[in-house]
């Protein structure tokens, strides 16, 4: 299996985007404890092999510049709510950066929501190629509009504190076939050991 990567890694016709995801699919074949369960990372598998030739569907790109984002104040998966006092499954990841920071488009799509909502406050939903949707919540505004095609490092809007929050963060989610996976699946490899700062090259 090494040989098989390596060599695929090596072949000078992957361009750089693809031999990220083969990484990326390789170390979570190695880390079962990834923090996914195998029906996400399998969604997630099925996505990538749907859509080998355009990573720009898939959604890699980090929606906040990496000189903004602060932090991670909370991932995915169970927590305690810090507004409804209870245990709670957040499906989704809180990046924190200033209000006002550059909101980008993880990846090509077509924007199908830019409302209010008010547990979100004002949030984008984006349809990618492939299936995979994308949600940005707590905007301070949106720049975009239902029907607008975006591309991926696109700027949709900018972090805010609107809906339920205690602070301004982007709260990030990414859908396959419907079901919040854990958008740390895509960006693993792109992160340090800390999981806190992002590396982007
Ligand atoms: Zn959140």
């Amino acid at each position: 299996m090494i040989a098989i990567v390596s060599y695929i890694i090596k072949n000078n016709r992957i361009n750089r985007n693809q031999r990220l995801l083969i990484i990326i699919t390789f170390v979570m074949m190695l880390n079962p404890n990834i923090s996914v369960v195998n029906a996400q990372e399998q969604r997630v598998e099925g996505l990538i092999a749907e859509d080998s030739n355009n990573l720009k569907y898939t959604p890699l790109f980090f929606p906040i510049n990496k000189d903004d984002f602060i932090n991670i104040s909370s991932h995915y998966g169970y927590r305690y709510h810090p507004i409804d006092h209870k245990q709670k499954k957040h499906l989704g990841i809180d990046l924190v950066a200033k209000k006002g920071k550059a909101v980008f488009a993880s990846a090509d799509g077509i924007v199908i929501k830019s409302d209010y909502q008010k547990g979100y406050g004002n949030r984008i939903i984006i349809y990618h190629i492939g299936g995979a949707k994308t949600l940005y919540a707590h905007l301070w505004r949106s720049i975009v509009k239902p029907g607008q095609k975006v591309s991926q490092g696109q700027r949709i809007g900018f972090v805010g504190a609107t809906g339920k929050v205690t602070g301004p963060h982007l709260h990030y989610e990414v859908w396959i076939q419907d079901k919040k996976i854990n958008p740390l699946v895509f960006w693993k490899k792109m992160m340090n050991s800390k999981g806190q700062k992002m590396v982007m090259n």
